[in-house]
């Protein structure tokens, strides 16, 4: 399921759950829930907290698009089309998880999600010094 509103969840999206919290979506993951169908997000709340995991993307209503200069586009190898995948993720989240070597997961529009590599990781930290993506 989209989000309550029936848009297709994107990276970066600002969104609002339905308990009134505005955040910024900074992961989805498509048809991968416990339930069939079921489109997951994870949400950076515009409080700085970042309380919640993966969750229903139906919880969530949509508010607005990322602007460009929120959104960064990469290449990350899928390993289950085993090429690399146009990969988008909010710029600022990004960033903060490079520096503290968190996991970053990709999600493409094939459909799959996986964990961005080391190897990837440290062309992207390069890549966002030098202003490419
Ligand atoms: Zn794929």
């Amino acid at each position: 399921m989209p989000y309550q509103s029936g848009e297709v969840p994107v990276v970066g999206d600002h969104a609002r759950h339905i308990t009134g919290k505005p955040g910024k979506v900074t992961a989805v993951a498509l048809n991968q829930g416990n339930l069939r169908n079921e489109d997951q997000v994870r949400v950076q709340w515009d409080d700085g907290s970042t309380g919640v995991g993966l969750a229903p993307a139906s919880e969530f209503i949509f508010v607005s698009k990322p602007s460009p200069s929120e959104i960064a586009d990469f290449l990350s190898h899928c390993p289950v089309c085993k090429e690399p995948k146009h990969v988008s993720h909010d710029r600022d989240f990004l960033k903060v998880a490079l520096e503290n070597n968190e996991e970053i997961r990709a999600c493409s529009i094939c459909g799959h999600s996986w964990i961005v590599q080391d190897h990837e990781k440290d062309n992207l930290r390069k890549a966002l010094k030098e202003g490419i993506v």
